[in-house]
């Protein structure tokens, strides 16, 4: 897959998530997603997004957030 943004070739990885919900913002456990290693792009494709619900459904997330930081 192909970042839309700098056209870099993106690598599939499984990392932490923050995600933004009603209760505010929470850490996903491990989902796997397309992120580009040149500009940071972050995909979610359909399984990934499928993922995440699934973990969010489960409570498969951290409460204790750090406020996230760009590298
Ligand atoms: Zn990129």
């Amino acid at each position: 897959m192909k970042c839309q943004v700098c056209t870099n070739e993106m690598a599939s990885v499984r990392k932490d998530l923050p995600w933004e919900t009603a209760e505010g913002w929470v850490m996903i456990n491990g989902v796997l997603h397309w992120e580009c290693p040149v500009c940071g792009e972050q995909v979610f494709d359909r399984n990934a997004t499928k993922e995440i619900l699934d973990k969010l459904n489960r409570k498969n997330i951290s409460h204790k957030l750090e406020i996230p930081v760009l590298k």
